[in-house]
C-alpha cells in the first residue's frame, strides 16, 4: 500500500531529474514531444475513456493554444506567459459553443461536429494571412521565467513535464471526486445520474471544456517549444492520432494517456524511416500500420496496454479515513400525516398505448403505499411519472404542497423524492461505496476545481461516512469496496436502496426491490423497511411477492392494463373479488 502511495511522487522525480542527468538531446526532445502528446490525449481520456464522448477535433484544441500565443507575443508583443489565459479562454469559448450544439444531441453529432470544428481550424490557420498561410508563424519568442530563458530544450522539458504531471495528478484526483463520479455516471446513460440529482448535461459540457483546455495547454507550451507554428500539427489527421493515441494506451486510464503517447511517438519515428526502405517509396504510411494496430487493439486489448503495466504496480484499495466525520446535512422533513405525494389523474401514452390511464392515489408523510399489479400494468411507467423520469401526457403530481409534474428528474430528487429502477441502474466499474456515495450528490457541493486541488477532502470524508452508514443499514458493509459490476443481482439491489437512502429522502421509490432477493434476503429488507418507517420515512413500493406486500404496506393500489382498479388496506384488497379474478388469479 504504501509502495503505491510512492508511484507517483517517485515517478515525478524521475521525470523531473532527467535533464540534468547526461541523457542525450534527442531523447529529451522526444520526452518534449511524449509530454505535449500526452497532455491532449489525457483531455481524451476524461472525455472518451470516462466520459463516453468521441472527439477527432482535439489537434484543433492545440493549433488554437499554439496559434493564440504565437501570434499575440510575436506580431502584438504580449507576455507570452499571458497569452496562455487567452489561449485558454479562447478554447473555452470555443468548447461551450460547441458543446452548447452538440452535446444535447445523441450519437454521432459530437464525433462529426468536432471533424468539421477541426477541418474549419485547419483551413481559417491555413488561409488567413495574418497568420502566415501554411508558413505559418515563424521566430515565436522563447518563454522567460525570471530572467532565465527557457529557449533550450532541456529547461522546456521541465516546463513541460511539469505541467503534465500536474494535469495527470489533477485529473486523476478528479476522477475520485463528486463532480468525478458524476462524469464517471455519463458512460452509463442518463436517467440514474439524473434521478440522483446530476444534470448530465452539465457534466459532459465541464469534460468538454476540460479537454479543450488540456489540449490549449498542449498547443501553448508546443508553440513556445518548437519556436515556430505552421498549420500541419493541427490537422484532422493529428486529431485521429491523438485519439489513437488515448485507445492505444487504455482510453479509460490516466496513465493510458502517457503510455498510448510514448509508443505513438517512439514507433511513429521508426516506422517513418523503416516503412520508406520496405516500401521503396516514401510517404505517410505508418498511418496504414496505425490503423491495423487500432484494429487488432480494439479486438484484443480493447482497455489499451496501461492495464498490463499496471498489474504490475501495488492495488491501493481506498482507505477507510471517514471515521469520526461530521454527518452531512439533512433536509427538514415533512409533518407526519401531512400529504406527501398526491397523484391526480396521470396519464401516460405511448403512441397508441395508454400504459398509465389516468390514475390518482395519494401517500401521506409516513405511510408505506404499494402498488401491484400484474407484469405490464403500468406500474413502472407510473414511477417514471411521478420521478420525472418520464414526461406526463396529463395530469399532476403534486409533492410536498407543490406541483412537480413537468420538472426533471433531478429537480424531483432536489425536493426530496428518491428512487430505485425495475433494472438495475449502477456504474458496474465503481465500487459499491462509490455507487451508494452518488446519492449523497445534492448533499455535498464541491465543484471541479476544488476536487483537482484536493480541497475537498473533508467533505468526501463526510460523504463516504454517510455512504458506508447507508450499507450499513442494509448490511452490505463487508462487500463496499467490491465493484458493483461483480456483485449478484440480489445485492446490486440492495445498493440501489442505500444509493437512495443516501440522498436522504422524505419519499422513497422502490420499483420490486425484492426481485431477485434470498428469502433471508426479503425478510431482512421487509425489517429495513419497517425500521425506516418508524423513523418517519414514506415508501411507495411495487412488489411481486404478495407476502412481502401484505406484511408491510399501510395502503394498496392494484393496477391492471394502466388503470387503478381496487385501492384499499391489504386486507380489503385481499377480500376483494376484482381483485382476485383479475390479478391473485392470473398471478397464481
Ligand atoms: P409494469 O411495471 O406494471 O410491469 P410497465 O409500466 O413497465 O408495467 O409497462 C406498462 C406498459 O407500457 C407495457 O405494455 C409496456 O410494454 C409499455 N411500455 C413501457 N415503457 C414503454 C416505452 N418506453 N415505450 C413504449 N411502451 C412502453
Ligand atoms: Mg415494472
Amino acid at each position: 500500500m504504501r509502495l503505491r502511495s510512492l508511484a507517483f511522487p517517485l515517478f515525478a522525480a524521475a521525470m523531473l531529474v532527467l535533464p540534468s542527468l547526461p541523457v542525450p538531446d534527442f531523447w529529451i526532445t522526444q520526452l518534449n514531444y511524449i509530454g505535449l502528446y500526452a497532455l491532449v490525449s489525457l483531455g481524451l481520456v476524461l472525455l472518451t475513456g470516462v466520459a463516453g464522448l468521441t472527439s477527432f477535433g482535439q489537434a484543433a484544441f492545440v493549433g488554437l493554444g499554439a496559434y493564440t500565443s504565437a501570434y499575440l507575443s510575436l506580431t502584438v508583443g504580449v507576455s507570452p506567459w499571458l497569452t496562455l489565459f487567452v489561449g485558454l479562454a479562447l478554447a473555452v469559448a470555443v468548447a461551450v459553443v460547441l458543446g452548447l450544439l452538440t452535446l444535447r444531441m445523441s450519437g454521432h453529432y459530437l464525433p462529426l461536429a468536432t471533424i468539421a470544428w477541426g477541418l474549419a481550424l485547419y483551413y481559417t490557420m491555413s488561409n488567413m494571412e495574418f497568420l502566415g498561410k501554411y508558413d505559418g508563424l515563424l521566430g515565436v519568442p522563447a518563454l522567460q521565467f525570471f530572467g532565465i530563458s527557457l529557449a533550450d530544450e532541456r529547461a522546456m522539458y521541465v516546463l513541460i513535464w511539469i505541467v503534465a504531471l500536474a494535469s495527470a495528478l489533477g485529473v486523476t484526483h478528479l476522477l475520485d471526486s463528486r463532480p468525478g463520479r458524476a462524469i464517471r455516471a455519463l458512460k452509463s446513460g442518463s436517467t440514474m445520474a439524473e434521478a440522483m440529482g446530476i444534470s448530465t448535461f452539465r457534466y459532459k459540457l465541464t469534460a468538454f471544456v476540460l479537454a479543450a483546455m488540456l489540449a490549449a495547454i498542449s498547443g501553448w507550451l508546443f508553440a513556445h517549444f518548437q519556436r515556430t507554428v505552421n498549420p500541419s500539427p493541427f490537422s484532422l489527421a493529428k486529431g485521429i492520432e491523438f485519439l489513437f493515441m488515448a485507445v492505444l494506451g487504455g482510453v479509460g486510464h490516466v496513465w493510458g494517456a502517457f503510455t498510448g503517447a510514448a509508443v505513438v511517438k517512439l514507433v511513429e519515428d521508426q516506422l517513418q524511416v523503416l516503412l520508406p526502405r520496405l516500401i521503396g517509396t516514401s510517404g505517410n504510411f505508418e498511418i496504414i500500420v496505425f490503423g491495423l494496430v487500432l484494429v487488432a487493439v480494439l479486438k484484443y486489448a480493447p482497455d489499451g496496454l496501461w492495464p498490463f503495466v499496471q498489474r504490475w504496480l501495488p492495488a491501493r484499495p481506498r482507505e477507510r479515513d471517514w471515521e469520526g466525520a461530521t454527518p452531512l446535512p439533512t433536509r427538514d422533513k415533512p409533518e407526519p400525516g401531512s400529504m406527501l405525494l398526491d397523484v391526480q389523474a396521470v396519464r401516460k401514452q405511448f403512441g397508441g398505448l395508454v400504459a398509465v390511464n389516468d390514475v390518482s392515489f395519494s401517500i401521506r408523510a409516513g405511510e408505506i403505499m404499494g402498488l401491484i399489479g400484474p407484469n405490464g400494468a403500468g406500474k413502472s411507467t407510473t414511477f417514471n411519472l411521478v420521478s420525472g423520469v418520464l414526461s406526463l401526457t396529463s395530469g399532476e403530481v403534486v409533492f410536498r404542497g407543490q406541483p412537480v409534474g413537468g420538472l426533471p428528474s433531478r429537480e424531483i430528487a432536489r425536493r426530496g423524492m428518491s428512487r430505485t429502477f425495475q433494472h438495475v441502474k449502477m456504474i458496474p466499474e465503481m465500487t459499491v461505496l462509490e455507487n451508494v456515495a452518488l446519492g449523497g450528490y445534492l448533499r455535498t457541493s464541491s465543484g471541479v476545481t476544488r476536487a483537482m486541488l484536493r480541497l475537498d477532502r473533508d467533505e468526501e470524508r463526510r460523504l463516504f461516512a454517510e455512504a458506508e452508514a447507508q450499507l450499513a443499514r442494509i448490511g452490505m458493509t463487508a462487500q463496499m469496496h467490491e465493484l458493483a459490476g461483480n456483485l449478484a443481482l440480489g445485492p446490486q439491489r440492495l445498493m440501489e436502496i442505500a444509493r437512495a437512502l443516501c440522498t436522504d429522502p422524505s419519499l422513497l421509490l422502490l420499483d420490486e426491490p425484492a426481485a431477485g432477493l434470498r428469502l433471508k434476503e426479503k425478510q431482512a429488507l421487509a425489517d429495513v423497511l419497517r425500521q425506516l418507517k418508524a423513523e418517519g420515512l414514506s415508501i411507495l413500493l411495487v412488489e411481486h411477492d404478495m407476502d412481502f406486500v401484505m406484511g408491510l404496506v399501510d395502503h394498496i393500489v392494484v393496477m391492471e392494463f394502466g388503470t387503478r382498479l381496487v385501492a384499499g388496506t391489504p386486507a380489503e384488497v385481499q377480500a376483494s373479488p376484482v381483485v382476485r379474478a383479475a390479478y391473485l388469479g392470473t398471478e397464481h
